[in-house]
C-alpha cells in the first residue's frame, strides 16, 4: 500500500505515523524544492542565515516556539541527541538515561563512546519513570565515580507505553545533582505544548517527521544559556561553520517541509486537550469491551495518544480463526482501519492522534465487533 493510499483511504492508527502525516501545503513545498541544489543555491555560507527562503526566521521561530535560546534543524531526533552527547561528553563519560529510552538514544550514546546507566522504570503495568529514581541513579553514579554524570537524558514521552514523565521534577533533580539534562521530545513537541525553559531542561531534541507533520528526515535541536553557546560553537579555521552541525544539516526539501508544517503545528498543539480526551475515551471503551481481556498498559488514564494494550482476548479469538493471529489485521482492514502489525494479537500499540471523535467512535465500534467474533 502506498503511503498516500494509507492516509486517504484508511483510518491509520500506527503510532509512528499519525503525527507525521503531511498536509497538502507541505507536500507542495517539498516538490518546489526537490532539486538537489534548491536550498544550497541560496546559501552564502550559513544555512541558518538564509533569508530567501526564510530559513533564518524559521530558525528564530523554532527557538521561540520551544522556548530555548538557540535552535537549529538536524536530520532527526537521533542526530540532535548525538550532537548534544558529542558536544557535552568525552568518550568514557557517563550518560544517565531512563529505562524507557528509545534504541536511537542508546545507539547515539554508543557512537559518542559513552557509558550508559539506566534509571529503571517502575513495575508493570505502569512502567513509570520517577524523579526519585533519577535522584537515586544520579547519586549512585556520583558515589561510584566521585563526580556527577556528564549528561542526563529523559524521554519526555516514550514510544513503548506513551508515558508522560514529570520532566519538571526530573529536571530539578538533575539541576540539584549538577548534571545537564537533554529532553527527548520525539513524541511531544509538535503534538502538545512543550516549554523547555519552564520545564528546566538544558537541551531539547525533536523529531519533525515523527511529530510535526513534516516530510523529513528532519529534527530540531535546542539549547539554553551557556549550553547553547557551547553546542553551537564555531570552527576556528572556518569561522562561519558550526562544528557540531558539521557546517550545516538539513539542506533540502526536508527543511522546507518543516517550514511549511510549523504554522499547522502551532495551531494543532492548542487542541491537545481534545486529543487527550479522545485517547482516554477510547482506552476506557477498549477496557470495557475487553471485560478484562484488554488492558491499557502504562499511565492509566493515559496522558498521550500513543497507547499500548495487552490484548489476551484477541489472542484467544485468533486461536479459533482460520487466519489465526492474522485475523485482527484482516478484520480491521476490512473495516478501513490500518496501522497494526500483521500477526500480532497478544498486545499492540496504536494512536488516535488527529482523528475526529466520530472516527474514534467508529474505531471503538470496530474493535467491539471484532471482540464479539
Ligand atoms: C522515533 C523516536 C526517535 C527517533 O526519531 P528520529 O527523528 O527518527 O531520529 C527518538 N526517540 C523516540 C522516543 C522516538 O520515539
Amino acid at each position: 500500500m502506498h503511503s498516500r493510499e494509507r492516509e486517504e483511504l484508511f483510518i491509520n492508527i500506527n503510532p509512528l505515523q499519525t503525527a507525521g502525516r503531511t498536509r497538502a501545503a507541505v507536500r507542495k513545498a517539498v516538490t518546489r524544492y526537490v532539486d538537489g541544489y534548491s536550498v544550497c543555491d541560496a546559501c552564502t555560507g550559513i544555512l541558518h542565515d538564509i533569508e530567501k527562503p526564510p530559513i533564518k526566521s524559521l530558525t528564530r521561530e523554532l527557538a521561540e516556539f520551544l522556548n530555548v535560546d538557540e535552535a537549529r534543524t538536524t536530520a532527526g531526533a537521533r542526530e540532535a541527541k548525538f550532537m548534544v552527547m558529542h558536544s557535552e561528553c568525552r568518550p568514557g563519560d557517563i550518560l544517565v538515561l531512563d529505562g524507557n529510552a528509545h534504541y536511537s538514544t542508546h545507539v547515539a550514546a554508543s557512537r559518542a563512546g559513552l557509558e550508559t546507566v539506566e534509571v529503571p522504570a517502575g513495575p508493570p503495568p505502569f512502567f513509570k519513570i520517577t524523579a526519585d529514581a533519577y535522584a537515586q541513579t544520579l547519586a549512585e553514579v556520583k558515589a561510584r565515580t566521585g563526580k556527577p554524570a556528564a549528561l542526563a537524558l529523559l524521554t519526555h514521552v516514550d514510544g513503548d507505553y506513551g508515558n508522560l514523565t514529570n520532566a519538571a521534577a526530573i529536571a530539578a533533580v538533575c539541576r540539584e545533582a549538577e548534571v545537564p539534562l537533554l529532553l527527548n521530545t520525539a513524541y511531544t513537541t509538535g503534538r502538545m505544548p512543550v516549554d523547555v525553559r519552564a520545564l528546566g531542561a538544558d537541551f531539547v531534541a525533536c523529531s519533525g517527521h515523527k511529530s510535526w507533520g513534516a516530510c523529513g528526515p528532519i529534527g530540531v535541536v535546542g539549547a539554553i544559556g551557556e549550553h547553547a553557546a557551547h553546542l553551537f560553537r564555531l570552527d576556528q579555521r572556518f569561522p562561519k561553520k558550526n562544528i557540531e552541525l558539521l557546517g550545516c544539516t538539513a539542506r533540502g526539501s526536508n527543511i522546507m517541509s518543516l517550514m511549511e508544517a510549523l504554522p499547522l503545528v502551532k495551531q494543532r498543539i492548542k487542541r491537545w486537550e481534545e486529543e487527550l480526551e479522545n485517547a482516554r475515551w477510547f482506552a476506557a471503551r477498549m477496557e470495557h469491551i475487553g471485560k478484562g481481556g484488554i488492558k491499557l498498559l502504562g499511565d492509566n488514564p493515559t496522558n498521550h495518544d500513543l497507547m499500548r494494550f495487552a490484548t489476551p482476548l484477541f489472542h484467544e479469538i485468533g486461536q479459533r480463526q482460520r487466519k489465526k493471529g492474522y485475523f485482527l489485521h484482516k478484520e480491521l482492514t476490512d473495516r478501513g482501519i490500518t496501522g497494526l502489525k500483521p500477526g500480532q494479537t497478544q498486545w499492540f500499540k496504536m494512536s488516535t492522534y488527529g482523528l475526529s471523535r466520530s472516527q474514534v467512535e467508529y474505531l471503538a465500534q470496530a474493535f467491539e465487533e471484532i471482540a464479539a467474533l
